[in-house]
This record gives structure tokens, C-alpha cells and sequence, in this order.
């Protein structure tokens, strides 16, 4: 089954899926660590997103899904698959609907924290797109493009919202048991 992450900046989406993914043979998928290992290896994709991302701009859908859709092609339907940082926009979300195998997309997190804690994390977090400019922007974005999805996913009947503004620890106990309630196929509805 594949279970979106969903949620904006720096709301630990992440950590929870690393957590949970080495907890329990879960595999996890990162766009933003894809996307940054590609501009560390200077590839012609890591080229092309560096200007994007720095400036805390969405990385154009149609390098994001040659990047994404060919991985989520390939699950099994056995694996669990931690899909963090996709889709960020409804061409991305309607690519993924259509390459996922049928009925595997059982669950999307929501995880939601006020934009004042989100902006303090990033802060101290001292990545090269987390300055204060950058940050506004990125927030701005995910409120006008990427948040519009958790009423798609809401309508489709795969949406859990996790008070992402507490404690690692309670965070990932959400997490892992909206995952593991949802590993038998069964329907949602
Ligand atoms: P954060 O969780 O702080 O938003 P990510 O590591 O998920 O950071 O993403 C970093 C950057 O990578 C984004 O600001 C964006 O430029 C780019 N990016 C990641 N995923 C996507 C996506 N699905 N669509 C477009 N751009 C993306």
C-alpha cells in the first residue's frame, strides 16, 4: 500500500516516516532527499532543480513525476511505501492516482501544525532553503497549491489529520497505527 504524507514545511513529516519506515521494514520515499542528492551529484535533473529549490519554489511537475511515478509503479503489492513530499500539486496527485497500482493508495496523513511553529522549526533547522524569505515563500506556496489536496484526499475517503505539534514521540504512535490499521486492503469508506 502506499500512505501520502501530507502537510507543510517543516511539520516533521520526514522524521515520523524515518522512524517509522526502520521500525517496521516500511520503505520510505523522500522527494526532497531525492531531489538534493540529485543537485549533490550535479545531474542534469539536480541542475535544473537547484534554482527552484533554493528559492523555495515547487521543482516543475514534469520533472517531479519521470522522478516519481516510475518508483511508485514498481511497489509491491507486500510493501508499505511512506510517500513524503508528493504529491505537492493536483497535476502530481491525479499523475499518482493513475500510475499507482489500483486501490493501493489506502491512506493520506495530514499532519498540521499553526505557521508560527512550522516557521521556529525551520529556523533552527539551518538548511540552505530555511531563511526567513525563503521560508515565507515555501509557506505561502504550500497554502495556495499543496493544502487544496488534503480536501481531494478528504473527498476520497483516505484522510487522517495527526496534531503535528507535539511531541516526536506522540506523532509517531499516530503514525504507525493509522498505518498498520490500514495494511489489510480494506476499504476505507
Ligand atoms: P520541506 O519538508 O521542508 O518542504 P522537502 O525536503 O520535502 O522540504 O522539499 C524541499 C524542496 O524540494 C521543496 O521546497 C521543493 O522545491 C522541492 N520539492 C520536493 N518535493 C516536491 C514536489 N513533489 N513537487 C515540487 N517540488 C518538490
Amino acid at each position: 500500500m502506499i500512505a501520502i504524507l501530507l502537510g507543510p514545511p517543516g511539520v516533521g513529516k520526514g522524521t515520523q516516516a524515518k522512524l517509522a519506515a526502520a521500525a517496521n521494514g516500511w520503505k520510505h520515499l523522500s522527494t526532497g532527499e531525492l531531489l538534493r542528492d540529485e543537485v549533490a551529484r550535479g545531474t542534469e535533473l539536480g541542475q535544473a532543480a537547484d534554482g527552484y529549490m533554493s528559492r523555495g519554489d515547487l521543482v516543475p511537475d514534469d520533472l517531479m513525476l519521470d522522478m516519481v511515478v516510475a518508483r511508485v509503479n514498481a511497489i509491491d503489492d507486500k510493501d508499505v511505501l511512506l510517500l513524503d513530499g508528493f504529491p505537492r500539486t493536483f497535476e502530481q496527485a491525479d499523475a499518482l492516482s493513475a500510475k499507482a497500482p489500483s486501490g493501493s493508495i489506502r491512506l493520506a496523513l495530514y499532519f498540521s501544525a499553526p505557521d508560527s511553529v512550522l516557521t521556529s522549526r525551520l529556523l533552527g533547522r539551518g538548511r540552505k532553503d530555511d531563511t526567513k524569505e525563503v521560508i515565507t515563500h515555501r509557506l505561502g506556496i504550500y497554502h495556495k497549491t499543496t493544502a487544496p489536496l488534503v480536501a481531494f484526499y478528504l473527498a476520497l475517503g483516505v484522510l487522517s489529520e495527526i496534531d503535528s505539534d507535539r511531541s516526536v514521540e506522540a506523532i509517531q504512535v499516530d503514525t504507525v497505527n493509522l498505518v498498520r490499521t490500514h495494511l489489510d486492503g480494506s476499504d476505507p469508506s
